[in-house]
């Protein structure tokens, strides 16, 4: 569609893939929960960056992505303004007692994620959305706690992840996004294993990959984790 085409090119985005719906103008544009409209307005964001613009709105469709876009252009917001849209829904249609997690976010450092689940509480506040952190250097106790009372979404390191997982009985059936933030990193010799390793413990959660930079090699094992993936970059022509 023409229309889409020249406004994808004004805000220099550029998508590659299979029924990519068009960019949003406006958070108001988004099918979202309007106590999540006032946590980003309260936050200041009045208006969507370029990547926010293509990525939420494929995301709210279920798609599974990888994005690249420059440091600072507003990756975070971009998966968890789903994160917090799609989670908070489907825990308020559950009428169960028990709270599993729904969606994951892994990150390489524990500095990243401190930052993610800071932003994922902010934009989740009054709504049924709570966070675990999951990163060494705390008490393993106190997260394994926090899961059990009843999360919406776990930031972590895969280490950290791994080693909570294998020593206790953790219910991951029902995570349904999974992202891996800084992806280039994530992917490459070092993190892939454990990625792979949590990954495969899911039950074929959309997945959705944000990066500044992404390595043809990472690109080749993004593609292997979903056969209908799609790509968006911004701010920089088509590679
Ligand atoms: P990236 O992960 O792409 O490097 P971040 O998600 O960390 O970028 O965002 C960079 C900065 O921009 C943060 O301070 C964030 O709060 C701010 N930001 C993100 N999206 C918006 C927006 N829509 N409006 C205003 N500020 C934003
Ligand atoms: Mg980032």
């Amino acid at each position: 569609n023409f229309q889409i085409e020249s406004l994808r090119k004004k805000i220099n985005i550029h998508v590659k893939g299979e029924s990519i719906p068009p960019p949003m103008l406006s958070f108001s544009s988004c099918n979202i929960p309007s106590k999540l409209h006032e946590n980003l307005e309260g936050s200041g964001y009045e208006m969507p960056t370029p990547v926010q613009m293509q990525a939420i709105p494929a995301a709210l469709v279920g798609k599974n992505m990888l994005v690249s876009a420059d440091t600072g252009s507003g990756k975070t917001a971009s998966y968890l303004v789903p994160i917090v849209s799609k989670c908070s829904h489907i825990r308020s249609q559950q009428h169960s007692e028990q709270k599993r997690p729904l969606a994951m976010v892994l990150a390489p450092t524990r500095e990243l994620c401190v930052q993610v689940e800071e932003q994922a509480k902010v934009l989740g506040k009054g709504l049924p959305f709570k966070t675990a952190l999951v990163v060494g250097g705390d008490a393993m106790a106190g997260q394994i706690y926090r899961i059990r009372q009843g999360v919406e979404l776990i930031v972590g390191t895969p280490g950290r992840l791994i080693d909570i997982l294998t020593k206790h009985d953790i219910e991951l059936d029902d995570v349904c996004m999974l992202v891996l933030d800084e992806v280039d990193c994530m992917l490459q010799r070092g993190f892939r294993d454990q990625v792979m390793q949590i990954f495969l413990a899911l039950s074929q959660p959309q997945i959705l990959m944000f990066s500044a930079t992404i390595y043809p090699e990472v690109e080749r094992v993004a593609g292997s984790l979903s056969k209908d993936l799609i790509y968006v970059s911004s701010g920089k022509p088509n590679r």
